[in-house]
């Protein structure tokens, strides 16, 4: 099999954690990040169980559009207010940040810092600030998006809900990952959570805020709740993304689980929607996302700085009437090539205009332009049949690929430190 090209990079090696040079390697189709360390000498870690997978949908488009993602931003601050939760999951990916509440202080200073229109907000768990909704306030006051990030327990409280939309939050990311009280215990070592966690998307919807769901993917645990999962999403207007997160090896993992990547998900979603979304339409999607977006930064939006489209995650736009992607792997494919080559010949403005053909003849600007910018402009709120099903794959910085990968600005404790991946 093997890689149709060589890809090399800087990641951190696995014993000194220093920058390191590296390159993917691919072996039995598994995809290894492999390290040459002058100290600790040869080290590598495995990146995806589907060699092929990341290749054509990642790190070959990256290469033929020319793209320098490395050098940018993540698009959203994260910001982790405090260490505390009212859970005790057995995997959680926020143990170990450093302890304490930020103050609102730091906070002041990190949204001055910052130009950044999208901050995160997340523990812990951030609804354990008794000054969260001051925290809402403050940001809406400065311009900035404030998205919250929570397992949903304090939401189960209508008035909790309500005094949030007051303070001007629109979207709630929330966390489920299953809709089985037992998979649930074993996971959060709680009971009735599940309960809770239902009442409050009731709220949710009630209160008409956008709901993101965040599933994390157990090895062993949770795969068989996709299919719940996707029909809770396409059965809720409120729901406007669906997120898996397969689970790595980073925070506290105190159960035995076999380690999922990308591609694993993605097989996941083909089995639970019989086929109606397949891997192949992840893969053309993200390759066209990539492609789409070199035409465009490389012309109008040069100083767009960052978009999630450049992170390692996949996005597929779905009609949730009959959960099918809203243009088929073919019709994508075919375009992705032209682009690709007009890219890799520096023809910038050719690109865009085909694209711009494209996307009208196919009747698809208004969607892809939702899918590109939906979180700027809210713009999938009010498209009720759509739903943006998405896959991130949660780095750490073992994992990380300086070249490749998006630098996200996180925040973490008492004194606001970064927390560093690159
Ligand atoms: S995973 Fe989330 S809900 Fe669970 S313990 Fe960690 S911060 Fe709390
Ligand atoms: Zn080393």
């Amino acid at each position: 099999m093997g890689l149709k090209h060589e890809y090399k990079t800087i990641s951190r090696c696995l014993h000194c954690l220093k920058p390191v040079n590296a390159k993917y390697v691919e072996k039995n189709n598994k995809l290894f990040l492999k390290k040459l360390c002058d100290k600790c000498g040869t080290t590598s870690i495995l990146i995806e169980n589907n060699a092929s997978f990341l290749e054509k949908s990642y790190l070959l488009p990256l290469k033929k559009t020319g793209l320098k993602v490395g050098k940018h931003v993540n698009y959203v601050v994260l910001l982790y207010l405090t260490d505390k939760c009212n859970n005790n999951c057995k995997i959680c990916l926020s143990h170990g940040l450093p302890k304490g509440d930020m103050t609102l202080k730091r906070i002041e200073e990190l949204c001055e810092k910052h130009d950044q229109k999208f901050f995160l907000l997340l523990g812990g768990e951030p609804t354990l600030r008794e000054d969260l909704f001051n925290i809402i306030k403050f940001l809406k006051k400065e311009g900035k998006e404030p998205l919250l990030f929570t397992n949903g327990l304090k939401l189960s409280n209508l008035d909790y809900v309500k005094k949030l939309k007051a303070a001007g939050l629109k979207i709630v990311y929330f966390s489920l990952d299953c809709l089985s009280e037992r998979i649930n215990q074993k996971i959060t070592g709680r009971k009735n959570v599940l309960e809770k966690k239902l009442r409050a998307l009731k709220n949710l919807e009630d209160e008409n805020l956008s709901i993101i769901i965040s599933s994390r993917l157990i090895g062993g645990f949770n795969e068989d709740e996709v299919k719940k999962l996707i029909d809770l999403a396409v059965n809720s207007v409120a729901v406007k993304e669906l997120w898996f997160y397969p689970v790595v090896d980073i925070g506290r993992v105190e159960m035995d689980k076999t380690l999922l990547f990308a591609s694993d998900a993605v097989k996941l979603i083909e089995k639970h929607s019989n086929f109606r979304v397949k891997l192949d339409d992840f893969i053309e999607f993200k390759r066209f996302l990539i492609n789409a977006y070199g035409a465009i930064r490389k012309t109008f939006l040069k100083r767009l700085n960052t978009d999630s489209i450049l992170s390692h995650s996949y996005t597929l736009p779905v009609r949730k009437k009959n959960f099918s992607p809203i243009i088929t792997a073919e019709e994508v494919k075919s375009i992705n090539g032209k682009l690709e080559g007009l890219l890799s010949q520096k023809k910038h403005w050719t690109a865009l205009l085909i694209l711009t053909r494209f996307l009208i003849n196919k009747k698809l600007f208004f969607l892809s332009i939702s899918s590109f910018l939906n979180r700027y402009f809210n713009v999938i709120k009010r498209c009720e049949d759509l739903l943006l099903l998405n896959i991130y794959v949660v780095t750490s910085p073992k994992t990380f690929d300086f070249n490749n990968q998006l630098k996200e600005i996180e925040y973490a404790g008492k004194d606001a430190k970064l927390i560093k991946f690159y």
